[in-house]
Order: structure tokens, then C-alpha cells, then sequence
């Protein structure tokens, strides 16, 4: 084993010194140094030893490693600097270099993924579904029928008399359920669209869609989960209030509301006074809808809930104007 370190040590120096252009310089960095080459599989071969020789194999073989990747870099100076100055004799060598301005992700994309991060981390499965969709997803499977009243609140886009773009990740409920069994555990992000524009409303937004289906599952399995993702959103101390409300899919229904994070709870221009700022839409889901997909409400329930991205990153970072999210404006984009 000595003998075989050494030797590859001879052998690589001496071909380091023969190498005279930067693409055989690359050929025996592969060969020697990369990720599947001889040093890597040498150090492997070190692993494998009998326990009382590893360590002083072990100390032999980096120092080898070392040497030769020490040789490799001065060579790799001494070709590319050599080689920029014959072909760019005319530049200034000494001036900084161009930097790239940084990219980063944007504030709609970071909090989709903090939320989804926090579902997934209580168990739940992401799903993703099409943003077209036909009218029987959309509404008619959700207990929305043709005469509904609820319909109106939609906004919709139509492309045509049964095919439309979705205005809620919920159909993704139906499409999940109508393929398993419960239980289930499954959330929902997506872009979805209504007719609709201005400062708190824009034609295209994000929702992420969250359902749980299993036996015995209560409204207080639906409080547990939401008051967990509101104390990780926000922060633990934040105060959540339930307050019943009505959607066509889920009975009974609640809209949750968290305390103010603007002013605490004082009230605030944001908060009309109320110390109250509206986060998500929750609820059972409505026996109803278990029809509609062939689940057997008497043996199961379950609860579903909907939030707006948007909503929560203007919560989160104190802006008031949701149009500011797509104007692309640097300035903006690049505080988050
Ligand atoms: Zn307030």
C-alpha cells in the first residue's frame, strides 16, 4: 500500500510536468483528481485498510493528495495566466473583475415555499394540478351547481361554456379524492385566475389548497393543524380567531382571522380598526362532496382549507399594494 501511494505520486508529478496545454491540464484533472478518479479511489482503498494501519495510510495518502493537487493549481496558473497574456496582451490584468448581480427568488415563490414546507412538515403530500379547468372540478364537484348563487363571488374566466381557468386550487380536492382512499393528506399550490384588479385584487394569483381526510377527523383536528401553521408562519404568540362563515363545500365553515400584525392588535389603517386581518377560508368538508367522489360520509370526514399567497406575503412584509408583485420592478424584488 506505501509503495502504491508513492507511486502514483511519481506518476502523477512527472505527467503534471510534461502537460503543456490547458485541455490536457483538464484530462488529468479528471484522471487523477476527479470525482471518480485515481486520488478518490485511493483514499477508498485507504478506508478498506486493516484498522491498525488506516491512520498512518490515511495521514500518507492526503499529504500525497495534497501535493499533487497543490501542483495541478500552480500549473493551472502558470498555463492560463500564459495564455492570457499572449491573447489578450491589451487588456489591464490588474483591473477587478465584472461582477454578476445576484438572482434571487421572488417574494410570491419564497413564501409558497415556506408555506408548503410547513404542511409538508405536519405530514402533507404536495399535489399539483392543471390550471385549466373544466366546470365540473371547478364548481359542480365542489357543490357549486349551475344556479348557485356562490358562482357570482367567482369572477370567472371562461374559454368556452364548460371549460374555464381555475379561480381556486380546490378542484385539486376532487381530482386527489376521486383517485385515493383516505386517508388523506394533501396540499395544493397553483396560480389561480379571477376577473378582478386593484390594490388588493390582481387577475392571476396564488393559492395553496389544504385537505385531510380520514375517520374521526373533528373541527378540532381542523383548529390543531391551523393553529400550528399560523404560530410557524407567524410567530407563537400571534392570537387566531375562528369565525363562522359559509362556503358551498365544506359545513360548517370558518374564516380565521389572526391578530393584527401591524399594530398588534390596537387597530390600524390595514386592520379597519378591528385589530383583526382575515388569513384563511377552512370548514369540514361537506358530505356533500364525499358523494360527489363516492367516499362514504358516514365513515369518513375530513376538513379542507384555502389561503391566498399573496395575502400572507403582504401580512408577512408589511405592503399594501399586491400589484407591486408583478411589475418587476428591481427595486422592490430585491429587498426580499
Ligand atoms: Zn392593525
Amino acid at each position: 500500500m506505501d509503495n502504491q501511494i508513492q507511486q502514483l505520486k511519481v506518476e502523477a508529478l512527472s505527467r503534471l510536468g510534461e502537460i503543456g496545454l490547458p485541455a490536457e491540464l483538464e484530462e488529468f484533472r479528471i484522471k487523477y483528481l476527479g470525482r471518480k478518479g485515481l486520488f478518490p479511489a485511493l483514499m477508498k482503498q485507504v478506508a478498506q485498510a486493516v484498522p491498525a494501519d488506516r491512520p498512518r495510510l490515511g495521514q500518507l495518502a492526503n499529504g500525497v493528495k495534497r501535493e499533487v493537487e497543490t501542483a495541478y493549481g500552480d500549473r493551472l496558473d502558470t498555463l492560463t495566466l500564459h495564455g492570457e497574456a499572449v491573447s489578450r496582451s491589451t487588456e489591464d490584468l490588474t483591473l477587478p473583475g465584472r461582477s454578476i448581480p445576484l438572482g434571487r427568488l421572488h417574494p410570491v415563490t419564497q413564501i409558497m415555499d415556506e408555506v408548503c414546507g410547513i404542511f409538508e412538515g405536519l405530514g402533507f403530500a404536495v399535489a399539483e394540478g392543471p390550471d385549466v379547468e373544466s366546470d365540473f372540478y371547478n364548481f359542480e364537484a365542489l357543490n357549486i351547481p349551475p344556479h348557485h348563487p356562490a358562482r357570482d363571488m367567482h369572477d370567472t374566466f371562461y374559454v368556452s361554456d364548460s371549460v374555464l381557468l381555475r379561480t381556486h386550487t380546490s378542484p385539486m380536492q376532487i381530482r386527489a379524492m376521486e383517485e385515493k382512499q383516505p386517508p388523506l393528506r394533501m396540499i395544493a399550490p397553483g396560480k389561480v385566475y379571477r376577473c378582478d384588479s386593484d390594490v388588493t385584487h390582481t387577475p392571476m394569483f396564488h393559492q395553496v389548497e389544504g385537505f385531510l381526510v380520514d375517520r374521526g377527523i373533528s373541527f378540532a383536528d381542523l383548529k390543531g393543524v391551523l393553529s400550528i401553521f399560523i404560530a410557524r408562519m407567524f410567530d407563537s404568540r400571534t392570537s387566531i380567531r375562528f369565525r363562522p362563515s359559509f362556503f358551498p363545500f365544506t359545513e360548517p365553515s370558518a374564516e380565521v382571522d389572526i391578530g393584527c400584525v401591524f399594530c398588534g392588535g390596537k387597530g390600524c389603517r390595514v386592520c379597519k380598526q378591528t385589530g383583526w386581518l382575515e388569513i384563511l377560508g377552512s370548514g369540514m368538508i361537506d358530505p356533500e362532496v364525499f358523494n360527489k367522489v363516492g367516499y362514504d360520509p358516514e365513515i369518513y370526514s375530513g376538513f379542507a382549507f384555502g389561503l391566498g399567497i399573496e395575502r400572507i406575503a403582504m401580512m408577512k412584509y408589511g405592503i399594501d399594494d399586491i400589484r407591486l408583485y408583478y411589475e418587476n420592478d428591481l427595486r422592490f424584488l430585491s429587498q426580499f
